[in-house]
């Protein structure tokens, strides 16, 4: 499991190309294959029945740090994006967007989006959240999160939605669109340990979740929600004891 997680986020840097959601056996959010049923489909994903740690969930009671501001070096970018039947997914054509965190770099190897949002801010469920899939050189992961809700529209997505092929893992390129404009003016966080929240569920995932929402359009959230065709947010899973901080 471990070699796993840290084997992907590197052969995906190192080759620039569609990571897979995962290379085994099929898993989904509806039917046989829905979340509840995913540490039954392999042995590979068993962490997703085991796990003590497990992503997403609901931040309650977070405890106040002095934490050190989020550093985020987003640019334009290029790459390409795809419905990969899971999520509709960018992925990073060179890893020059990086975030700071323990004065350690972690680059920007993907991002993709969950309708409804996975994570709650006490209790409160958003109509979309992205997650901004950070690798350091060790392969060690740090996904922010950021919420959606509906507003006005987001041009950045707008770029990109317009690049979409409706047609499942066909990548379309995209080139110089500011993604820096998806993100929040206050980068202020909740942060906790957790998982990958799909298949095979690994642990050991820095989770960093923007308190400030960001808007987007009801026609943007309904592209988003079209091409899911249904919701893609695995269930909330248990603290047992983990501690949520926040600055
Ligand atoms: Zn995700």
């Amino acid at each position: 499991m471990k070699k796993l997680i840290r084997s992907l986020p590197l052969l995906v840097l190192a080759l620039g190309v569609t990571l897979p959601a995962v290379a085994g056996v099929h898993w989904g959010y509806e039917g046989d294959e829905l979340p509840e049923n995913w540490a039954k489909l392999s042995p590979e994903y068993q962490m997703c029945g085991l796990g003590r740690n497990q992503s997403p969930v609901n931040i309650t009671t977070p405890i106040q740090a002095q934490t050190a501001p989020l550093e985020v070096h987003y640019g334009t970018t290029s790459g390409n994006i795809v419905n990969n039947g899971h999520t509709v997914q960018i992925n990073e054509g060179k890893p020059d967007d990086y975030i700071v965190v323990d004065n350690q770099q972690y680059h920007l190897v993907q991002f993709h989006f969950h309708a409804p949002s996975e994570n709650q801010i006490n209790g409160k469920s958003y109509p979309m959240e992205g997650h901004f899939v950070h690798s350091n050189a060790n392969g060690d992961l740090v996904v922010m999160a950021i919420m959606f809700e509906e507003g006005p529209e987001n041009t950045a997505a707008d770029q990109l939605l317009a690049r979409l092929n409706a047609k499942e893992n066909s990548p379309e390129a995209f080139d110089n669109i500011d993604i820096k404009s998806l993100l929040p003016a206050n980068m202020q966080y909740y942060r906790f340990s957790g998982s990958l929240t799909t298949p095979p569920c690994s642990e050991g995932v820095t989770w960093i979740v923007l308190k400030q929402p960001m808007t987007l359009s009801k026609t943007e959230i309904d592209k988003f929600t079209q091409a899911f065709k249904h919701h893609n947010n695995r269930p909330i899973q248990p603290l047992n004891g983990r501690l949520i901080i926040e600055n």
